[in-house]
């Protein structure tokens, strides 16, 4: 089955790229970051503090969740309820980014990733997605772009949703979520061995689908 691995920190575009990706290439496109950010709605609506792991892991076994393809792309289900947009605001990015470090967590969503990517053809992007989901991933591809590119990236998004914020909240939120994602213990943020790496700071969103799909052509050789 082919597979694509788009990494990366947030706001690097991965999203975008990873959509377009699945357009050319008519595979699905798994939003990985969405699991974790619908574990952290979860266990914020149950009043759970993002730094009480032994009640976040506890919780776990009463989440059920699965996701569905649609023209609009992928949803994710939560116990039955479609989760929407609840998982997109910055409070449910700092609970993502906490619940994410916990070893049980990332246990538990293991194999919903790794059961998709057998059933079909898949772009899955993420953080550990080289590194431990797909290591055998036909193409990986790292992508990044400098701190303040990706703030104004992710802020023109939070605004154009009505969310009510600024850059340099959103620059903090970026940076502290990358040290998290950098130095956890399980599955940290790093590059596959394997992973090509591919710096957008100056390119546009329609010229860093073009760089991807020369990195795909290439290894389709
Ligand atoms: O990609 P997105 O910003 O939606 O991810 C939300 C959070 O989920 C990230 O900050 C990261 O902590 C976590 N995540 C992860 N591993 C993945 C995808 C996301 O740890 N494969």
């Amino acid at each position: 089955m082919f597979s694509i691995a788009i990494d990366g920190p947030a706001g690097a575009g991965k999203s975008y790229l990873a959509d377009k990706l699945a357009e050319h290439y008519h595979l699905i496109h798994v939003d990985t970051g969405a699991l974790y950010r619908t574990v952290g709605l979860y266990v914020s609506k149950k009043g759970i503090a993002k730094e009480d792991t032994d009640h976040i892991v506890a919780s776990l076994p009463e989440i059920t969740l699965s996701l569905s393809f649609t023209e609009g792309g992928q949803q994710v289900i939560l116990n039955g309820e479609t989760v929407g947009d609840k998982i997109r605001t910055p409070e449910i990015a700092a609970y993502a980014s906490a619940v994410s470090a916990i070893p049980e967590v990332r246990t538990f969503l293991l194999e919903t990733q790794r059961q998709l990517a057998r059933e079909q053809g898949v772009i899955m992007d993420g953080r550990d997605i080289g590194t431990v989901i797909l290591p055998d991933a036909d193409v990986k591809i790292f992508l990044v772009a400098d701190n303040r590119a990706r703030a104004k990236r992710r802020l023109a998004e939070f605004l154009a949703k009505g969310i009510d914020t600024t850059l340099e909240e959103v620059l903090a939120d970026v940076e502290k979520r990358d040290h998290n994602d950098s130095t956890r213990k399980t599955a940290p943020l790093k590059p596959a061995e394997d992973a090509i790496l591919l710096d957008n700071s100056e390119l546009s969103a329609d010229e860093t689908v073009a760089a991807a799909i020369a990195i795909i052509e290439e290894k389709r050789k």
